[in-house]
């Protein structure tokens, strides 16, 4: 299965798409939305913003790793 670091995240706030490029070996647990600015988190049971909000799930859940940082939100 090939690899995809990118993932299309759409706002649950403002309905706001933007590609993003994701870490290939951690999760992003944060992000800021580019349309309406508010700071988006994982729903509970996901990992990362990538896995609640992106059209693909991140890089360590593809490669069936499981999440990476559980309940240890420890984005710099
Ligand atoms: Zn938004």
């Amino acid at each position: 299965m090939e690899l995809k670091i990118e993932s299309t995240l759409r706002c649950p706030h403002c309905g706001h798409m933007a590609t993003e490029r994701m870490p290939e070996n951690a999760c992003q647990y944060y992000y800021d939305c580019r349309g309406c600015g508010r700071l988006l988190k994982p729903q509970p049971g996901d990992c990362c913003v990538f896995c609640s909000y992106g059209d693909t799930p991140c890089p360590p859940i593809q490669l069936d790793q499981g999440c990476c940082h559980q309940g240890q939100p420890g984005e710099p």
